[in-house]
């Protein structure tokens, strides 16, 4: 039986979210949520997508990661489709932080986890959850490959005058401080993806990719190989966000703890958690601020202002950085679903080539789609972003050793 089925697990501080594709035909054969680990109401929630298959939910107790990936397991295998299967290829991982040495998804072993582990003072709120992953899935089945899929792999191709911050060399370098991005799996996907749905190879476009989701960041794409991205040591910096600032002046950090008396992790919870969309108006759903601006809420116009100018920031001085744009690409939870954010967003930018057509706008929809005017010098698309998709294809074709890519 050939095995052609991956597993993906995005391991999180306190979730699990799995999916399992058979990669024959891209399907999905479950999915599933392992949610507030640790804490007494934690649930699972299980929904096969073959056969007649309902979702399942199990409210118990699960302590910690290696519990949630067990419940995980014996979900799949209620399924037929346990750990122990041989149609299983391998399990891919998300992993936040891969640094500069990891530009290619790797398969684990012992040398590769104790890399990522030395990355956990970039990354500490993310790796050392993924890497519990990492060996709860090693564990139950050693003979089964593990994937590492980094999310900051598709940023390692910045040119070093992107990468670089603008201090001294050698802090920074013995520090390893400098511009790694994140949602690089997503920043991908969707480049490869626009270029597809505008008839062309990657390496033929250069895309603006907007992700837009709770966290957001954008991508200068020329040519399928990134060359600017606006997240940078943590994924603080560039957009604003749900609930972090993006870009600040670094005074105000030495600001609010010189003048206001604060710790140094109080104002990374502030930048960090109380900023962004829910800094400025109290709500990071921008579902929720668009009902309080229809009702004239002064604080959701301003944020959305807030969020829609950063935006424009990064678009124009991503044209600048490409020279010549062929495509911005929205996707993540607002830019797939938020048409007056991309509405305002491309409005006014008629002199870069970019427009919005409103009909085509308001179209809602799962499929990639060109929301410009016909003729546009610079097409302005949605494509949904698919990461667990593009994990298991970057898994697949490692250990399939097939080549297979998007
Ligand atoms: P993440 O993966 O970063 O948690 P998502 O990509 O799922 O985030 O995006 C979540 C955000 O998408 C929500 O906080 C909300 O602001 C936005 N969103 C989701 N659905 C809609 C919608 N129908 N209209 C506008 N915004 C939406």
């Amino acid at each position: 039986m050939t095995a052609t089925r991956v597993l993906v697990l995005n391991s999180g501080s306190s979730s699990v979210k799995y999916q399992l594709l058979d990669m024959t035909d891209d399907s999905r054969l479950a999915t599933g949520l392992v949610e507030r680990i640790g804490e007494g109401t934690s649930r699972l929630l299980h929904t096969p997508l073959t056969g007649e298959g309902a979702e399942r939910a199990r409210h118990e107790p699960i302590p910690d990661h290696a519990a949630a990936l067990k419940a995980v397991a014996s979900e799949l295998a209620t399924d037929g489709m346990g750990l122990d299967s041989p149609r299983l290829a391998a399990v891919g991982h998300r992993v936040v932080h891969g640094g500069r040495r990891f530009t290619e998804p790797t398969v684990v072993d012992e040398p590769v986890l104790r890399e990522i582990e030395r990355l956990i003072p970039v990354a500490p709120l993310h790796n050392p959850a993924n890497l519990r992953g990492i060996r709860t899935a090693q564990a139950m089945n050693p003979r089964l490959p593990q994937v590492a899929v980094f999310d900051t792999a598709f940023h390692t191709t910045l040119p070093e005058h992107a990468a670089r911050y603008a201090i001294d060399v050698a802090t920074a370098d013995s520090h390893r401080v400098r511009r790694y991005g994140f949602h690089g799996t997503s920043h991908a996907y969707v480049s490869r993806r626009t270029a597809r749905l505008l008839g062309k190879r990657p390496d033929e476009v250069n895309v603006i990719v907007l992700h837009l989701g709770n966290g957001a960041s954008a991508s200068a794409v020329r040519g399928g190989v990134c060359v600017e991205t606006s997240m940078g040591l943590t994924p603080l910096e560039g957009l604003v966000m749900g609930t972090r600032s993006g870009d600040i002046d670094p005074a105000v950090i030495f600001h609010l703890s010189r003048v206001a008396g604060m710790s140094v992790d109080e104002i990374d919870t502030l930048l960090n958690k109380r900023s962004g969309l829910v800094g400025l108006c109290g709500d990071n759903d921008m579902r929720e601020i668009r009902r309080r601006i229809e009702q004239g809420d002064g604080a959701a116009r301003l944020a959305f202002d807030v969020y829609v100018h950063r935006l424009k920031k990064y678009v124009g001085a991503y044209v600048a950085v490409l020279g010549r744009v062929d495509a911005v690409a929205f996707t993540a939870g607002v830019g797939e679903n938020s048409a007056p954010v991309r509405e305002a967003t491309a409005g006014g930018l008629e002199g870069l080539g970019l427009a919005v057509d409103p009909e085509l706008n308001a179209i809602r929809g799962e499929e990639p789609r060109l929301i410009s005017p016909a003729g546009s010098r610079v097409a302005v698309a949605v494509v949904p972003t698919d990461e667990e998709l593009e994990i298991a294809r970057q898994t697949y074709s490692l250990v399939a050793g097939d080549g297979t890519s998007t």
